[in-house]
């Protein structure tokens, strides 16, 4: 509990601090990106030029993606529930979802029917989607398969999830047929700022980003992994009008079994 109170503290102050510097950068960004596609439209495609540009345009976006998982650290004291469909929203982001990924790798998606909802900022929701993807698709970077999957479930006392209230829970799991982690690198991943990734593709905020939110909701977020094999994320999240027992709850479990 300790350790989890100290984690809290930390993405606070990182947050605030991340959010200062991301905020002024991206300002700057816009301009850089407002003209790269201005250049973009101005230059016609024999032009020997259209490939530097090109470059610049896409670096660009790379870091607006990045100063935007800063933002979106930092700013995650503001909030709007709202009663949701997991289905509906997973639904919704499909098309950004497959932009993401490419087309080396396929996304399956399994949507539950007769969902029950939950209560939660869709902006949240759609960035915890997002950032799993994102991860997802860096693990196969040979393509392979992205599982999207939502689910009902019912938790009696504590048992595979001694953290959660018994309750009903929404689940959605993201899926990969990736790399995979080691179990030294999945102690690690919840953190702020752990990253394997290269310099410049990676803030190492967005399964902190994922934690925090899942926190907010007093949910909990588990992984499963195996090296060469692939993962799974699990994100579970309190059903609306799921009635619940005062109970601390949330928080991270590495590997359960049989998820
Ligand atoms: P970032 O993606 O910026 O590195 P994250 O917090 O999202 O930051 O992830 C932290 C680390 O967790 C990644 O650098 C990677 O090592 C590991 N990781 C996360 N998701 C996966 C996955 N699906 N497969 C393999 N490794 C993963």
């Amino acid at each position: 509990l300790e350790e989890r109170f100290s984690q809290a503290q930390k993405m606070e102050a990182v947050g605030r601090l991340a959010g200062g510097v991301a905020h002024d950068f991206n300002n700057l960004l816009t301009i850089i990106n407002g003209y790269g596609e201005l250049l973009m439209t101005q230059l016609p495609a024999p032009n020997p030029h259209r490939d530097a540009v090109v470059a610049i345009r896409e670096a660009g976006e790379r870091a607006a993606g990045l100063t935007g998982q800063l933002l979106a650290f930092s700013r995650k004291a503001i909030v709007a529930p709202k009663v949701l469909d997991f289905n509906e929203l997973v639904d919704s982001i499909g098309k950004m979802l497959r932009r993401l990924i490419g087309e080396d790798i396929t996304l399956a998606t399994f949507l539950a029917p007769g969902l029950w909802a939950v209560k939660a900022d869709p902006g949240q929701i759609e960035q915890v989607i997002l950032n799993l993807a994102v991860n997802a698709r860096d693990a196969m970077p040979k393509g392979g398969r992205l599982t999207i999957e939502t689910a009902n479930l019912t938790l009696d006392d504590g048992t595979r999830y001694p953290e959660l209230a018994p309750g009903r829970y929404v689940r959605l799991s993201v899926s990969d047929t990736g790399v995979g982690m080691t179990d030294e690198v999945q102690t690690q991943i919840f953190e702020p700022f752990f990253t394997t990734k290269e310099f410049g593709k990676g803030t190492g905020l967005g399964l902190a980003t994922v934690y925090g939110v899942v926190k907010t909701y007093s949910g909990h977020v588990s992984v499963y992994s195996e090296v060469g094999v692939g993962t799974t994320f699990s994100v579970l999240l309190p059903a609306v009008g799921a009635a619940r027992s005062e109970r601390p709850s949330g928080g991270i479990s590495v590997a359960p079994r049989g998820t």
